[in-house]
Formats: structure tokens, C-alpha cells, sequence
């Protein structure tokens, strides 16, 4: 089964990282993370930069992704990043001079953002503004909160996200992290939804959303993601059908340990066996959305 993950990390020099000062870990290399993509039957990754010094204790550039790329091109697509700070940090930064620099490279969208601002601040919008303009999707990581974490912020129920599908609605928004995917279920509160919460799903924010904003699409990555489908398969089933079109299968991987795309990967297939979704959307989540988004077809 061909698989293609819509939110990957790679460095372009791992014998110069720095390994993560809590876990001893490092981002993978291309080589390393190729060998995981080979056990965990995926064909090619979209590499994302991080370029917001919130984020972790270095960056990866747009650089790297777009030179890892080109020298596996059969594995990997990548996105740009800019942080919305950049230029001269204001919110009249002329941002789109960059995005358009690495789209004429070969850019296929933007992210993982994950600056600490309020996903209205200003100039977030201008980073928002610049990537409708360029035709750039934007893949977002949200925060809960100002300080100790990285990612966007937005309070729960996700009114500064839906402003933005509002006044951007050409703007395709791809959404990650624990604060996006706790609002699958309306039993979402303050206290649980940086976490993975438990549970037969009640429909909450997410579904509603989609329904009313197409620009949104939904990363389906990470422990997040994963934990937003497996707690309810019978609700699961019945959100992958509705928003076929509009889900990406991902990964996130960051170190060699991660194993959630093991546990992605047959919660998906059991579906499909079991008739809960149909083969179209199991491909279409899989990897044609993902070729589509890409150009790869
Ligand atoms: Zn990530």
C-alpha cells in the first residue's frame, strides 16, 4: 500500500545537530527516516521546515528540505517556512518576496508554522494573506497558550482559527497538535486539550468547521491525530467518509523511537477491512489527496 505523509522532518546535516536536551534524541536524517518510511510502508514525505526559534533548540531550514528533496526525489516533496517575524517584523513585512522565492524553487505549501502568536495577530495575517495570494497551503500547529510551548495560539473551540477561514477563504489551512484535534469532540475544555483525551467522540468543533469553511483540511500526524480517530472508531469512520477529500495520513516523526504511524497505519486497515470506510476514501486519505496537493499526478 503506497503511503504519503503529509508532515515530515528531516535534517540536512545530522552530524551537526544538536540532540534534544531532555530525550538525547535528534531529528532524523533523510537516510534514517527513509528506512522507517520502508518498515512503515510509505512511499514519500513531505519534509517541512521549522524555522520559529519557539519551536525546539534549533531550525531546519527551507534550504535543507528543498536540498534533501532534490536529492531524493522519489521520497520526498517539501514545504517552505517563513516565520511570520521575518523581514523586518511588522505586519506589513513584505513575506511574500520569500514565499515566492521557494515556490520558483519548488515549494509545494508552508509549515509546520509553530510561532508562539495568536493565530489573528497581525502579523500572522500577513503570513496568511501572503500564502493566499501565492496559492500556498499553510500547515499549522496550534498551541493553547503564550509561552512554554510552541505552535499558534487559539483559545478552545477555535475562534481565532475559524477568523482566519473567514477572512482568508481561499486560504487552504492544514490542521495538527493536540488543541486542534481535542475539538473533534465537544467535551473538549481547557484541561484536557493539550493532551490526548479518551472517549466515545460527541461531534465538536472540527466537523462543524469543515462543513462551513472548505480551506480547511485536517493532518491526520502524531499521537494527536491518531488518538482523535482511535478513541472512536464508530465516529471515525463516519468523519474520514464525510471529509474524504480534505484528510492527509501523516506521520511526524522525530526520533527513531516513534512508533504511532504503526498504530495509524492499522487502525486505517482496519477500517477498510471492516467496511467502516470504503476503499476511495482509505486511498483518497492515504496518498490522493496528498498527490493531489503535491502535483504529483
Ligand atoms: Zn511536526
Amino acid at each position: 500500500m503506497k503511503r504519503i505523509d503529509i508532515h515530515a522532518h528531516a535534517v540536512a546535516f545530522p552530524e551537526l545537530t544538536p540532540r534534544h536536551r531532555y530525550t538525547g534524541e535528534r531529528f532524523l536524517s533523510a537516510e534514517e527516516l527513509t528506512s522507517m518510511y520502508d518498515r512503515f510502508g510509505i512511499e514519500r514525505g513531505v519534509l517541512l521546515p521549522i524555522v520559529s526559534p519557539e519551536a525546539q533548540c534549533f531550525l531546519m531550514t527551507p534550504e535543507g528540505a528543498c536540498t534533501l528533496s532534490r536529492q531524493n526525489p522519489d521520497r520526498f516533496s517539501w514545504f517552505c517556512n517563513v516565520d511570520p517575524r521575518a523581514v523586518d517584523h511588522r505586519p506589513s513585512s513584505d513575506l511574500g518576496y520569500l514565499l515566492e522565492h521557494y515556490k520558483n524553487l519548488g515549494a509545494k505549501g508552508v509549515g509546520e508554522v509553530t510561532a508562539n502568536l495568536y493565530a489573528d495577530d497581525p502579523k500572522m495575517e500577513n503570513l496568511f494573506e501572503a500564502c493566499t495570494a501565492l496559492g500556498l497551503p499553510v500547515l499549522i500547529h496550534i498551541a493553547p497558550h503564550e509561552g512554554g510551548l510552541y505552535g499558534i495560539i487559539d483559545e478552545l473551540n477555535l475562534p481565532r482559527i475559524e477568523k482566519i477561514l473567514k477572512k482568508y477563504p481561499d486560504l487552504t489551512l492544514i490542521g495538527h497538535s493536540q488543541p486542534f484535534w481535542s475539538e473533534i469532540s465537544a467535551d473538549n475544555t481547557d484541561e484536557i486539550r493539550n493532551g490526548y483525551p479518551k472517549g466515545k467522540v460527541t461531534e465538536g468543533r472540527i466537523a462543524a468547521l469543515m462543513r462551513e469553511y472548505p480551506g480547511l483540511c485536517c493532518d491526520l500526524s502524531a499521537g494527536s491525530g491518531c488518538n482523535a480517530l482511535t478513541r472512536d472508531p464508530d465516529y471515525a469512520a463516519g468523519f474520514l467518509t464525510e471529509f474524504a477529500d480534505r484528510i492527509y495520513y501523516g506521520c511526524d516523526i522525530c526520533a527513531s523511537f516513534n512508533d504511532h504511524p504503526a498504530r495509524l497505519n492499522a487502525f486505517l486497515d482496519s477500517l477498510v477491512q471492516s467496511c467502516g470506510i470504503s476503499r476511495e476514501t482509505y486511498e483518497k486519505i492515504c496518498f490522493r489527496n496528498a498527490e493531489q496537493l503535491l502535483g504529483l499526478n
